[in-house]
């Protein structure tokens, strides 16, 4: 099979409208080993709207969009694909070269999950780690690059839990500025393992270019208030001008 040349996608419980309630997504964080996986999979997070020929999603997370928007400045539109965690075989293939996986909470390790899923798996991680296994059967098939990035980055970024989950880049801040030369890099297989990285200028972050969850749109960054233990703290506040929104 051909497959898209760049495939971004994230597991299935972050691909999901979760029925137009955001609050949803914390059910996400409960223990899958208690609850029978239909109760999550149709009741909180039903699918994202999907293409089922081609497994192309039609609405996606804000940051998978914000990275499609920055390699849009690169890449042809036919080259960067929107998939389903689900139907990854249908759009991986010899001609992949790169996929893109955003992860909010990938190891079950934020304060949320361990709050509602202690020392059990939560549905999140456990979509996440059969997302991998999927994607490490392809990886023997076919030779491209596995490239992670989003608020959870952080969990994976050790030699053994990359290697565990077939990952060869973990990208912790904001990709919107190195994504485009990052992606082009590891089209080369010449890519670090660990990348920190934040954006200058507000000026720099891509517009999105097409639906995203819920119509979800990003107004701001960081936050400002400067609390020590935040990761939000981490990036410098940043408001996006009305015009953008
Ligand atoms: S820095 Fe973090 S914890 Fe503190 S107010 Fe902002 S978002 Fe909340």
């Amino acid at each position: 099979m051909a497959g898209k040349k760049i495939v971004l996608t994230a597991d299935r419980s972050l691909m999901t409208n979760y029925r137009g309630n955001f609050l949803y997504g914390f059910i996400a964080c409960g223990p899958y080993e208690l609850v029978p996986e239909w109760v999550f999979d149709k009741v909180f997070c039903p699918p994202v709207e999907t293409d089922p020929n081609t497994g192309e999603a039609k609405v996606a997370q804000c940051g998978l969009r914000r990275v499609e928007g920055a390699l849009l400045r690169g890449y042809k539109r036919e080259d960067i694909f929107i998939a389903n965690p689900d139907m990854l075989e249908k759009c991986i293939g010899e001609d992949t070269k790169v996929v893109g996986i955003n992860v909010m909470d990938p190891l079950g390790m934020a304060p949320v999950t361990t709050t509602m899923s202690p020392e059990k798996l939560s549905y999140i991680a456990m979509k996440f780690k059969r997302m991998c296994a999927k994607i490490i059967q392809l990886k023997k098939q076919y030779n491209f690059k596995v490239l992670v990035g989003g608020n959870g980055a952080w969990e994976l970024a050790k030699p053994d839990r990359m290697r565990i989950h077939g990952i060869d880049t973990v990208v912790i801040g904001e990709a919107d500025e190195v994504a485009l030369d990052l992606f082009q890099d590891a089209e080369k297989g010449d890519i670090p393992p660990l990348l920190h990285t934040f954006v200058r200028s507000i000026d720099n972050i891509p517009e999105i270019q097409g639906p995203t969850v819920n119509s979800l749109i990003e107004a701001m960054r960081g936050c400002g208030r400067g609390c020590d233990f935040c990761d939000v703290n981490k990036r410098s506040k940043k408001d996006f001008p009305l015009e953008r929104l």
